[in-house]
C-alpha cells in the first residue's frame, strides 16, 4: 500500500513496524484504522488513539461494520479527515 503522504493515527502496538492510517471501506464507508503492515483494523478510531493496545476488530480486507470483503480501501488525506471531524486523532507526529 502506497500511503507515506497520509496522516496517520498512531503506529502500530502489535506488529510495531507499521502505522495506523484513516481508511474507509468501499462497501459501506465506514472509517476505521487500519495498519500498514499487518494489516489489523480497527472499527473506533478514538479509540485505538487513546489506547493503541486495544484488540483490533478485523483483518483486512474485512469491513469490520458491514463484512464485506472489499479491497482497495482508500487512505484519507488531511481534507477527508476533517470533513468527517477525525482530526483530534491524527498523530502530532504525521503532519
Ligand atoms: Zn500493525
Ligand atoms: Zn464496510
Amino acid at each position: 500500500m502506497s500511503t507515506d503522504e497520509t496522516p496517520y493515527i498512531c503506529e502500530c502496538d502489535f506488529c510495531e513496524q507499521g502505522l495506523l492510517r484513516f481508511r474507509s471501506c468501499p462497501e459501506c464507508e465506514a472509517i476505521c484504522a487500519v495498519c500498514d503492515e499487518c494489516e489489523l483494523i480497527w472499527e473506533d478510531v478514538a479509540e485505538v488513539s487513546d489506547d493503541p493496545s486495544v484488540k483490533a476488530a478485523s483483518a483486512y480486507p474485512r469491513c469490520p461494520v458491514c463484512g464485506a470483503k472489499e479491497k482497495g480501501w482508500p487512505a484519507l488525506d488531511f481534507e477527508e479527515i476533517q470533513d468527517a471531524e477525525l482530526e483530534d486523532y491524527i498523530s502530532e507526529d504525521s503532519v
